[in-house]
């Protein structure tokens, strides 16, 4: 059975270009870019051509872009370097309810060290607005993370609004850029922040690889320390095939948006609308600005996602409940519940992610066996579920 993949939201197959672009980084280009040799500077040059693939992109000096494994330790990096250089003038931070693990639970770490956080709760379409987070602005005020597209429901947050706000008010602002960088015309610069975590694996780059833009690179502490690479600022020997990789699957990406954003909306657009006839199926996230590929919903009367999920799989379909981390586990979704939706509701979360390797008639398979798949979950009773 030919697989439909429909979870790219959870991570991409590595394009061609950038497969192609990494292959001699393994073997005959081995070498260690420190090394003073000149195969380790081929290494370096690789490294060095990446930067300012990867700056041009976003909208960056290649002196901003520090080459890091991934969304995960952007976002690490970022707050924690933010929270403790600013410590002296305060220990408040403001961010949301519908953020990534990767920042809630860094968070939760920078609480245990008494830092205090104010979580924004979101509207019902995912949104933050200005005056909100304008008030919930204090005095000790010192970092404010914001991701600029959600994870769970794909809502688009107006970003370059709200880190004006930050910036007449002299606090740093990070934005988890990781499901939009690629996916989106996304420039550092114009949305007025001050560190963006990006990931490769999300537009077709190699996993575990990724990066993080510093507006003030000489203000930008270590979060790990030992040989003093990336300007000793992040050390550890390169990966070099995973950074030339993600360089080209980001400039790949940004080369096609002009073609993918529309093909993925119009696709999109097709799924929702041929999903929401189905009876109990509510859209959820910002229907005017959400990620071109991503639809998502909430589906009434099944015992959880998961089994959605699960029956898809065995006709060859992969989608998601939620976000990645939590697919497996059958709590509801932080991000629905934060933004209103009841814990039963928040359950039952769908999500469905398009690439531009998804096709018309992938699209209207999922539509042809969906209602099928509702109805055999609603009228079954799943052993061990109440
Ligand atoms: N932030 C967001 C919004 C994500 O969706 C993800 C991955 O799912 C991450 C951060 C973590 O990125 P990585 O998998 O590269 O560590």
């Amino acid at each position: 059975m030919a697989i439909i993949y429909m979870d790219h939201a959870a991570t991409t197959r590595l394009s061609e270009k950038a497969l192609g672009a990494m292959l001699p980084y393994f073997r005959e280009e081995f070498g260690n870019p420190s090394a003073i040799y000149d195969h380790g500077s081929t290494a370096k040059n690789a490294v060095e051509k990446s930067r300012a693939t990867v700056a041009k992109a976003i909208g960056a000096l290649r002196s901003e872009v520090f080459f890091t494994s991934g969304g995960t330790e952007s976002d690490n990096w970022a707050i924690k370097c933010a929270a403790k250089r600013m410590g002296g003038k305060g220990r408040h931070i403001i961010s949301t309810q519908i953020e990534h693990n990767a920042v809630l639970k860094t968070l939760e770490q920078l609480e245990k060290e008494g830092y205090s956080v104010t979580y924004l709760q979101p509207d019902k379409n995912g949104q933050i607005s200005p005056e909100q987070l304008e008030a919930a602005i204090r005095q000790d005020t010192v970092l404010i993370s914001i991701m600029l597209a959600n994870n769970v429901v794909g809502t688009v947050l107006r970003i370059k609004e709200l880190s004006a706000i930050a910036r007449k008010r002299r606090i740093l602002f990070h934005t988890d850029a990781v499901q939009a960088v690629g996916h989106i015309p996304v420039n550092a610069r114009e949305l007025g922040v001050d560190f963006l975590s990006l990931s490769a694996h999300k537009f077709s780059g190699p996993k575990g690889v990724g990066a993080l833009y510093c507006r003030l690179p000489n203000r930008l502490a270590p979060l790990i320390a030992g040989g003093g690479q990336e300007r000793e600022m992040r050390s550890g020997t390169e990966n070099v095939p995973g950074i030339v990789g993600m360089a080209a699957a980001l400039e790949e990406a940004v080369e096609q948006l002009d073609t993918s954003v529309p093909y993925l909306t119009a696709l999109r657009d097709k799924l929702v609308s041929g999903i929401l006839p189905t009876p109990g199926v509510t859209l959820t996230g910002d229907p005017d600005h959400r990620l071109p590929g991503m639809a998502s919903f909430i589906v009434d009367g099944i015992p959880h996602g998961v089994f959605l999920v699960q029956e898809l799989n065995k006709l060859g379909v992969c989608v998601s409940s939620g976000s990645a981390c939590s697919a497996a586990s059958k709590e509801a979704s932080h991000v629905l519940r934060a933004m209103g939706y009841s814990e039963e509701a928040s359950g039952d979360g769908l999500r469905i992610s398009l690439g531009t390797e998804n096709t018309e008639a992938e699209v209207d398979y999922l539509l042809q066996v969906f209602p099928g798949v509702v109805r055999k979950l609603r009228n079954e009773k799943i052993p061990g579920v109440v």
